[in-house]
């Protein structure tokens, strides 16, 4: 998606503080972190939300999941972390292209939902 603003980030174009990237997918640090770890998981494919996923995304997807705790840990969320994705408008998804965030470093705070 050529004006997508996370595939400009996967092509280069838009900087970011990468921590992570295999042939799947891409991590980078949240430009507003709302805790001391707060990294988004993105497909390098263009995915607008987890309501368009199809089969064909099974392996990106689950590729997201499988890494998230190494990254957790990775920056510092030795103790655990959440792992949020907003889907559409009702979900409070800002950036059409899916993505995970991986928030941790510091006790809850409110409910979980
Ligand atoms: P959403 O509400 O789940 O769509 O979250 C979008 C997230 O993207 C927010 O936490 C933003 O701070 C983050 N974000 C927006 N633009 C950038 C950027 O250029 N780099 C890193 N994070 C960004």
């Amino acid at each position: 998606m050529q004006d997508c603003l996370f595939c400009r980030i996967v092509r280069g174009e838009i900087p970011a503080a990468r921590v992570y990237e295999d042939e799947l997918v891409l991590a980078f640090k949240d430009i507003q972190p709302q805790r001391p770890v707060h990294v988004l998981v993105i497909p390098k494919r263009h995915i607008t939300s987890l309501a368009d996923a199809t089969e064909a995304d099974t392996e990106t997807l689950g590729r997201m999941l499988v890494v998230a705790g190494r990254i957790a840990v990775d920056q510092g969320s030795t103790d655990g972390f959440r792992s949020i994705i907003n889907t559409g408008r009702v979900g409070g998804q800002e950036v059409m292209h899916v993505h995970m965030h991986i928030v941790g470093g510091q006790e809850p705070v409110g409910p979980m939902l």
